[in-house]
C-alpha cells in the first residue's frame, strides 16, 4: 500500500513538474520583461508624451504598467489611457491625499467603473499620516469603504501607505481583501511579513537605488524574493540614477531591476522572472491582457 502510494505519489509529482515546465516554456518571454506595478501616466509632468513614455519603456524591458487613479476626475483619463495603450492596465481608486475633496457619491462612481471597465485593482488607495493637516478620520472612511469595494468584487489593492503601517494593517485585519502591493515599501521587517501573511507583495522601486536608504536595502536584499514587486511610481520617487529634477519614467525600472539584482546577487533575468510572476499572482487581471 505505502509503495502503491509511493508511486502514486511520484507519477503525480513527475506529470506536475513536467507541466509546470511546460507552462514556464510558454510563458518565457512574458517572465523575462519586466512590469511596472506603479506608474501614474496621466500625470501632468508627462505633458502629452505619453506615447513616447510607453515605447520607451518597452524599448527597456517594461513592457507592462499599471496606472493608478488618484481621484474621480481622473478615472475617465486614466481608462482612455488603458484603452490607447493595450499594455496598460487601470486601477481606479481615491487616494488618501484627495480625499479632502472627495464627495460620497464619488464612491457610487467609483462602484461603476468598477463594474463597467475591470480594473486589475482598486488604488491608490490608503492613508497618509505624514502630512499633518490631512484629516485623518476623512482619509480613513473611504478607505475603510474603499476596502468594502475591494472585498465586494474580490479585487486587489494598491496601498499608499504613510506614518500608518499599522492602522491600514489593522483595517485589513477587519476587512478581508484579496491582498494586493503595498506601494513603496518604507516600513519594518515585521510589518513586511504582516503584510505577506495578509496576501499582500511590497513594492519596491526608485527609493531602493540611495546608497544611505540603509534599511529599506536590508530590506529589499533579505526579503523572500516572492515577496517583491517592482514600480516607478513615475513622475515621482526619481532614482539615485537620474539627473535632479527630471521626472521619474517607468523606462527606469530595468535599471531598478539591475539594484534589486546587486543587493539580492542575483541575475536581472531572475529577478524579472520572480518579480514578473509575483506581479501577475497579484494582480490576476494583469494575466488576461495583452503581454
Ligand atoms: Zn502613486
Amino acid at each position: 500500500m505505502r509503495c502503491n502510494k509511493f508511486i502514486f505519489y511520484s507519477t503525480t509529482l513527475t506529470l506536475t513538474l513536467s507541466r509546470l515546465r511546460e507552462r514556464e516554456l510558454e510563458s518565457d518571454g512574458n517572465l523575462n520583461m519586466f512590469i511596472d506595478t506603479h506608474c501614474h501616466l496621466d500625470a501632468a509632468e508627462f505633458g502629452d508624451t505619453q506615447a513616447d513614455i510607453v515605447r520607451d519603456a518597452a524599448a527597456a524591458g517594461v513592457g507592462r504598467l499599471v496606472i493608478p487613479s488618484v481621484e474621480r476626475a481622473n478615472f475617465e483619463t486614466v481608462r482612455a489611457l488603458c484603452q490607447r495603450f493595450p499594455n496598460c492596465a487601470p486601477a481606479y481608486g481615491i487616494h488618501p491625499m484627495y480625499t479632502g475633496t472627495a464627495v460620497p457619491h464619488d464612491l457610487d462612481v467609483l462602484r461603476e467603473f468598477l463594474s463597467q471597465h475591470q480594473p486589475v485593482a482598486i488604488g491608490e488607495i490608503g492613508l497618509d499620516f505624514f502630512i499633518k493637516h490631512y484629516d485623518q478620520t476623512r482619509q480613513e472612511h473611504f478607505f475603510v469603504e474603499q476596502l468594502k469595494l475591494a472585498r465586494d468584487f474580490d479585487l486587489p489593492v494598491l496601498l499608499h501607505i504613510r506614518r500608518a503601517q499599522d492602522t491600514i494593517l489593522k483595517h485589513l485585519r477587519q476587512i478581508k481583501v484579496r491582498g494586493g502591493i503595498a506601494h513603496a515599501f518604507n516600513g519594518s521587517r515585521q510589518q513586511a511579513d504582516e503584510f505577506i501573511k495578509l496576501g499582500f507583495k511590497l513594492g519596491f522601486g526608485g527609493a531602493m537605488t540611495y546608497p544611505r536608504a540603509t534599511k529599506l536595502r536590508e530590506l529589499a536584499a533579505t526579503l523572500p524574493l516572492e515577496s517583491i514587486v517592482l514600480e516607478t511610481d513615475a513622475p515621482d520617487i526619481p532614482p539615485d540614477f537620474l539627473q535632479r529634477g527630471l521626472p521619474n519614467k517607468p523606462e527606469y525600472l530595468a535599471r531598478m531591476a539591475q539594484t534589486l539584482a546587486e543587493l539580492r546577487g542575483l541575475s536581472v533575468e531572475e529577478v524579472a522572472r520572480a518579480t514578473t510572476a509575483n506581479a501577475l499572482s497579484v494582480l490576476p487581471a494583469l494575466n488576461t491582457g495583452a503581454l
